[in-house]
């Protein structure tokens, strides 16, 4: 069975050549991300990946975390991997280093998530939950509780949890019903919550649930949701742990994948909670969790895919079935056959493509923050809140057709939980759903992020990608004129999709969108062909160059080549699902659903 590689050649060369590792080192607060610390991260994180992670993985499947009594217990080895994951230092690589993380840029934070979650997708979601958690606090948190919980949560102490999901309220918030009355310095929180990851666990002595609720006299709707720091256990003065409160997990739920992650029923009763940031400001704060949560759920997309594409790779290479179509001879690997190849090449491609898109976000992340010119940082900005529904919903999509090639690759023994094909399709499946589904996400794409600004940001990329073209035109290499083709077809392919949006958006919603989750797939295939177009480019130069690894350059070329022809050629057929969405996707009326 194939254990996990950690692909470090080809993250250093996103991470370097498309991201630009270099200038992100140079913007202020950065400038311990040499070259050599980098290397160094990467080197460790891979050995923590491959080393303690990824063992546990299929037995942390089989087992699944277990509920007794309110009291989880999580599968054999991880509380142990947890406790060497927070003394290596892991827990808090991007958080700034006043609260004791390692103030690393995002860029090389999300390497080295990508790691964790390929190696042990349910083991990587506490750590990242608790990466939001501490973002909010950081940012919105009162000078007090930062102090009280910050340090705890960045050491990997304690754990964060984002607590928003009830019975009745999952993409739509505005019906959540948990309440918080004020007594004196905090409130009290009563209610129910549902589908909370890692809600409850044995990892840590005390977990800091950040809860959504709403005070008594809160308007309606999304504008009268709050949120709170409720402690598992409350603190003394002294900071020690202090009485139980009362935030109960009342029971986890048995579900399709990540059965080592608990997803806790947690029942707030009367527990003690502090404001975060402004009454009925909640939502907006809870945006800057869910914006990172987001992110690192695509990047979850990224992790599964290269690790389905390990497995079925080295499957490829050992299973004997069929003869070599032109050769004779006995049975051959499965890989010498087209379609395998084909397949497999699928399954390389898109990740790739999604890795460069995703590096390349983080790294935009880290300059919107830090960039001392202004002008840069809003447009980087942009480029993020644009990208961060794409890398979520594409990269989500995606992951799962590739977990889904995957088994297909291993033929019947990929149906067969032996193999562990099986398990990175059934962990994947809830990538599309948590942290807003990609219907929801296709909405904020195509109305948040499009309509509300008339296409500024959106023309801005396209105007970028013509820009491209031109550097695309210089080059010699058929396969490159090839993919300047596909890649310039698919942008004009987009832009018109772009003008449909923005010219029906505000007369008929409905049929935007019904369009919008072709359109966020558009999206992410030109942004993911432009990320493997600028990767076939700078690997002709290399070539040109006589520099480094010959065959990973010329597998660059091939891969975009791939992906253009495979891919980016489905631009026109998504973008006609766009411009014609409300005729197919409305016709039927309710009634003629069931009457059909
Ligand atoms: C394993 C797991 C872990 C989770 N972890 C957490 C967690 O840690 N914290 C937390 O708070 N929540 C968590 N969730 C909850 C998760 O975020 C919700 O399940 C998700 O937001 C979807 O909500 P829902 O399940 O109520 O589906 P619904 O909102 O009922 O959606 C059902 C369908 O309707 C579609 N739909 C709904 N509204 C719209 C709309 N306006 N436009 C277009 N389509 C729409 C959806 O796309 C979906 O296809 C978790 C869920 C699971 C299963």
């Amino acid at each position: 069975m194939s254990t996990y590689v950690a692909p470090l050649k080809d993250m250093r060369f996103v991470m370097n050549e498309l991201a630009g590792l270099a200038e992100v080192a140079k913007l202020p607060g950065f400038e311990d991300a040499t070259p050599d610390t980098v290397d160094a991260i990467l080197d460790e994180a891979a050995k923590f990946a491959c080393g303690v992670l990824d063992p546990l993985n299929r037995s942390g499947d089989q087992e699944g975390s277990k509920w007794h009594d309110g009291k989880v217990t999580t599968p054999k080895g991880f509380r142990d991997a947890y406790k060497q994951f927070t003394e290596a230092g892991w827990p808090a690589l991007a958080l700034d280093p006043e609260w004791g993380g390692q103030g690393l840029p995002r860029l090389v934070a999300t390497a080295v998530d990508e790691m964790w979650c390929s190696a042990n997708m349910s083991f990587s979601l506490c750590p990242m939950l608790t990466q939001g958690a501490l973002h909010a606090l950081e940012l919105r948190g009162s000078a007090a509780l930062q102090k009280q919980f910050l340090p705890k949560m960045a050491s990997g102490e304690w754990t964060g949890t984002m607590n928003l999901t009830e019975p009745q309220a999952g993409s739509d918030l505005a019906l959540l019903k948990t309440r918080a009355v004020r007594e004196g310095d905090h409130y009290r929180i009563s209610g129910q919550k549902i589908f909370i990851t890692f809600g409850e666990h044995d990892y840590t002595g005390n977990i800091v649930h950040l809860v959504l609720a709403r005070t008594p006299d809160a308007p309606e709707g999304v504008r009268g949701i709050s949120l709170f720091v409720v402690p598992k256990f409350l603190l003394n003065p002294d900071g020690s742990l202090g009485a139980r409160n009362g935030a109960i997990c009342a029971s986890i739920e048995h579900k399709l994948g990540i059965h080592a992650s608990p997803t806790a029923v947690m029942v707030f009763e009367n527990a003690v909670g502090f404001l975060v940031g402004e009454e009925n400001k909640g939502l907006a704060t809870m945006f800057i969790m869910m914006n990172a949560a987001r992110f690192a759920v695509g990047l979850e997309g990224v992790a599964i895919a290269e690790r389905a594409f390990q497995r079925a790779l080295a499957y490829a290479r050992e299973r004997l079935q069929g003869r070599d179509l032109t050769g004779g001879g006995g049975a051959v690997p499965i890989i010498r056959h087209p379609d395998v190849r084909r397949m497999l090449m699928l399954m390389k491609s898109q990740t790739e493509a999604m890795r460069s898109l995703a590096y390349v976000v983080a790294a935009a992340t880290d300059s919107a923050q830090r960039h001392p010119d202004k002008a840069t940082r809003q447009r980087m900005l942009a480029f993020v809140d644009l990208m961060i529904p794409v890398v979520k919903g594409w990269s989500t999509e995606t992951g799962i057709d590739v977990a889904s090639l995957g088994i297909q690759v291993h033929g019947g023994m990929g149906f067969i939980e032996e193999t562990g094909a099986a398990q990175h399709l059934r962990d994947a499946r809830i990538t599309t759903i948590y942290e807003g589904t990609t219907g929801i996400q296709a909405n904020d794409l195509v109305g948040r992020k499009i309509a509300r600004e008339g296409g500024a940001t959106v023309k801005a990329w396209l105007e970028h990608l013509s820009e491209f073209d031109a550097e695309l035109a210089k080059s010699k290499h058929a396969d490159i004129a090839r993919v300047r083709g596909a890649l310039a077809n698919a942008a004009k392919a987009l832009a018109e999709a772009v003008e449909y949006l923005l010219a029906t958006f505000g007369k008929d919603v409905k049929a935007a969108s019904a369009g919008a989750v072709p359109f966020l797939e558009l999206m992410g295939i030109v942004a993911g062909g432009w990320q493997l177009a600028r990767s076939a480019l700078i690997a002709e130069k290399r070539l040109a160059e006589g520099k480094g690894d010959k065959a990973f350059y010329k597998a660059k070329i091939s891969t975009a080549r791939f992906f253009a022809d495979q891919l980016l050629s489905q631009a026109q057929g998504l973008a006609t699902a766009v411009t014609s969405g409300g005729a197919g996707a409305l016709a039927l009326d309710e009634e003629q659903f069931f009457a059909a």
